[in-house]
């Protein structure tokens, strides 16, 4: 335990506590520094700061962020999650996020109507009721679990396996900005940008080198670290890339609540001597 964690979800998303339930667990577990990082969306922000007013914790505002990239020269683009920390002007990130919200509702449909044709029923209702009529707050979390409630599959995961997951019948590619565009959004918000868990893409070696050359390259600032439950050798990898790019380092569970109960708030990977910790920044 370090107290510091920079990558959390609140139910606003697809985690499974409230703000207010989530600044108390992260005060149980003597956080002192923690940011709300929902998909997309910055709504729970103001209930988990007016919550830590009473409470002796330091609230980042953040919001994790549907980004793409692609290959010089080369059509196909690739998801990437873009942590954007500590935002002092709120103004220009929340613009962007409209449109990102406007992405993911209407991903949802997308995603419910393919989903249609392979159970022969439509789940979107179910899914909606799941995030209190707030269509641009679905993920895949919540319609894997839908798809588990209506025993379509067993297990969350089977959802991602059988119908979610890239190369799937009900795979909807999120076409959200730009990684260069959400760095500079990202920057005029005075916030800082975190390349969120390098090694959890799906790409080769060469990829994670080129993904994070380019987001150096972009300007950003920081790159999570992977954590204790991927191989040292993985790890080791990304200190090298952090090193010779000139990077700082984040560091964040990725705390879901019970949605993935293995996860624990405030697990996060340590720090090497010598790396950056972006939070040393924050005002
Ligand atoms: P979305 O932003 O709608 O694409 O949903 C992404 C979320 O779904 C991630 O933040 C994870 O919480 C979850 N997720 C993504 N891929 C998987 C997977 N293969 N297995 C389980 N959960 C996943
Ligand atoms: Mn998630
Ligand atoms: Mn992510
Ligand atoms: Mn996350």
């Amino acid at each position: 335990m370090f107290g510091v964690d920079l990558h959390t979800h609140s139910l606003i998303s697809d985690g499974t506590l409230s703000p207010e339930q989530l600044v108390q667990a992260a005060v149980d577990v003597k956080i002192h520094t923690l940011a709300l990082t929902d998909h997309d969306t910055m709504d729970g922000l103001a209930r988990a700061q007016m919550y830590a007013q009473d409470h002796d914790i330091q609230i980042i505002s953040g919001v994790e962020i549907s980004s793409q990239w692609s290959r010089e020269n080369t059509k196909k683009s690739y998801g990437v999650h873009i942590i954007a920390l500590n935002m002092q002007d709120d103004a220009p990130i929340r613009i962007m996020l409209e449109k990102q919200k406007k992405v993911r509702a209407e991903r949802a449909q997308t995603i419910c109507n393919l989903l249609e044709k392979c159970i022969d029923f439509d789940i979107y209702p179910d899914v909606i009721a799941k995030v209190d009529g707030h269509a641009d707050r679905v993920t895949r979390t919540h319609i894997a679990k839908t798809l588990v409630e209506k025993n379509i599959v067993s297990r969350p995961q089977q959802a991602f396996d059988r119908f979610l997951k890239e190369g799937k019948k009900a795979f909807v590619k999120f076409d959200g900005v730009g990684l260069k565009e959400t760095i500079e959004v990202i920057h005029a918000s005075q916030g800082f940008a975190v390349l969120a868990h390098p090694t959890r893409y799906d790409l080769s070696a060469t990829n994670i080198r080129y993904l994070i050359e380019l987001f150096a390259g972009f300007g950003g600032d920081a790159v999570e670290l992977p954590s204790h439950s991927e191989p040292l050798s993985t790890r080791q990898m990304v200190d090298r890339m952090i090193q010779q790019f000139g990077l700082g380092v984040s560091i964040g569970s990725d705390f879901h609540g019970d949605n993935m109960p293995w996860i624990k708030l405030g697990h996060t990977p340590k720090v090497n001597e010598g790396q950056r910790g972006i939070w040393e920044s924050f005002r």
